[in-house]
């Protein structure tokens, strides 16, 4: 049998986008009967912690602005402190994948609900999935507990995001729609969402490079994120994203950025396997080679492009080998040693994705 057939958990999470929605804050609390409310962001994003908290009015119950990358336990335990002490009965996230992951750690050891509201593009807040790090280690799970009651999008808050965070957080959303185009569990909703995330994104990436304060492209890259937040949720990553976590653990190199380079090459080694996704790539970066394209939008937008230039040593390149090629997980193109070493040669040295065999016509939508 060739035909369709496939499983698709549709997400339980409310999601209101709108300029301007951060005031609807007070409203969304109350439907959810929340009435004691910890606010949770990084140190850097005290001022949105502040609005936020103007927003719930007499339901805020606290702020925790000490909110970290890769969500440290230590961090997690001072804030749960906080949440037995202010008897919060809800939590607020507001921030990027850091002060999310923070709200999404407390609720699996409380339960208690969330509203999160997203500046950036990393995706977390559509993800049943929480990284945690302890004594340098950081490990994944996926649990429903995690998965926020609310998203609010507000695209007023995103535009502070720096232009060079706001490029490489949008290359690290694109990653997720990319790799889910040739997931293992993909299903047809999931495809139509990630070609759509991809056209949007690419589109609005040099807009906002262009000119920061553009709303217009804003909303369009938070719309993306959105997308590509619920591919990341809904199935399975492979060789893009496993490099990625791999080097972000074991080389300290920073999440977004190391996505921005790799994703290109990724794309090079696993297309040939992925027929069907690199046409619905190809379709939405108009009928370009993905992988190519993806390397001049990262390259003509600014974010580094090779991994020496995010401090990886060049001597390290074989040990990424090694952690890249052992575990076996599912990928479309099977893992070819020599193949993954040359792959992250040529990211080390910010060269262009090998090419894969691309043309325009047999790639052309059917
Ligand atoms: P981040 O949340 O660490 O934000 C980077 C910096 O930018 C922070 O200082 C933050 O306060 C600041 N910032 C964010 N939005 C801003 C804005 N609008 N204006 C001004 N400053 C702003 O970075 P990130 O890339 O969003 O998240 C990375 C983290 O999220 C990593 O720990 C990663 O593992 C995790 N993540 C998790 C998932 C998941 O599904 N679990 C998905 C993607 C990322």
């Amino acid at each position: 049998m060739t035909g369709l057939a496939f499983v698709h958990q549709a997400s339980q999470t409310r999601v209101v986008f709108a300029p301007g929605s951060l005031s609807r804050l007070g409203d969304e609390a109350g439907r959810l009967n929340l009435e004691r409310v910890l606010v949770l962001s990084t140190v850097q994003q005290i001022r949105h912690a502040e609005q936020a908290g103007a927003a719930l009015g007499a339901r805020l119950a606290g702020t925790f602005a000490g909110a970290a990358m890769h969500t440290p336990v230590e961090v997690t335990n001072e804030a749960f402190a906080l949440v037995r002490k202010t008897q919060a009965d809800g939590l607020l996230a507001i921030g990027g994948g850091s002060a999310i992951g923070l709200a999404k750690a407390l609720a699996l050891r409380t339960d208690l609900p969330q509203i999160v509201v997203p500046t950036t593009y990393a995706g977390s807040e559509a993800t049943p999935i929480l990284g945690e790090t302890k004594e340098g280690l950081k490990t994944t799970q996926r649990s429903m507990k995690v998965l926020p009651e609310v998203i609010l999008y507000d695209v007023e808050l995103t535009l502070s995001l720096p232009v060079a965070l706001s490029v490489s957080s949008g290359l690290n959303a694109i990653a997720h729609a990319a790799e889910a185009l040739y997931a293992e569990d993909r299903n047809p909703l999931i495809q139509v969402m990630a070609e759509e995330a991809v056209r949007v994104l690419a589109a609005a990436l040099p807009q906002i490079h262009a000119q920061p304060s553009n709303v217009a492209a804003r909303s369009e890259a938070l719309y993306g994120a959105w997308l590509c937040g619920t591919c990341l949720g809904a199935v399975g990553m492979a060789l893009h994203h496993k490099i990625c976590h791999t080097l972000g653990g074991t080389f300290g190199l920073p999440h977004a950025e190391t996505h921005a380079v790799m994703l290109p090459h990724a794309l090079a080694y696993n297309l040939p396997a992925a027929r069907e996704a690199g046409q619905r790539l190809s379709r939405a970066l108009n009928g370009q080679d993905p992988a190519l394209a993806l390397f001049r939008l990262a390259r003509s937008l600014g974010p580094p492009s090779a991994l020496r230039d995010l401090g990886m040593p060049q001597n390290a390149l074989d040990q990424a080998t090694d952690l890249a090629t052992q575990n076996a997980y599912a990928n479309p193109r099977p893992i070819e040693r020599t193949e993954i070493r040359a792959m992250l040669a040529r990211a080390w040295s910010g060269d262009s994705p090998a090419d894969w065999g691309f043309s325009a016509a047999a790639h052309a939508a059917e």
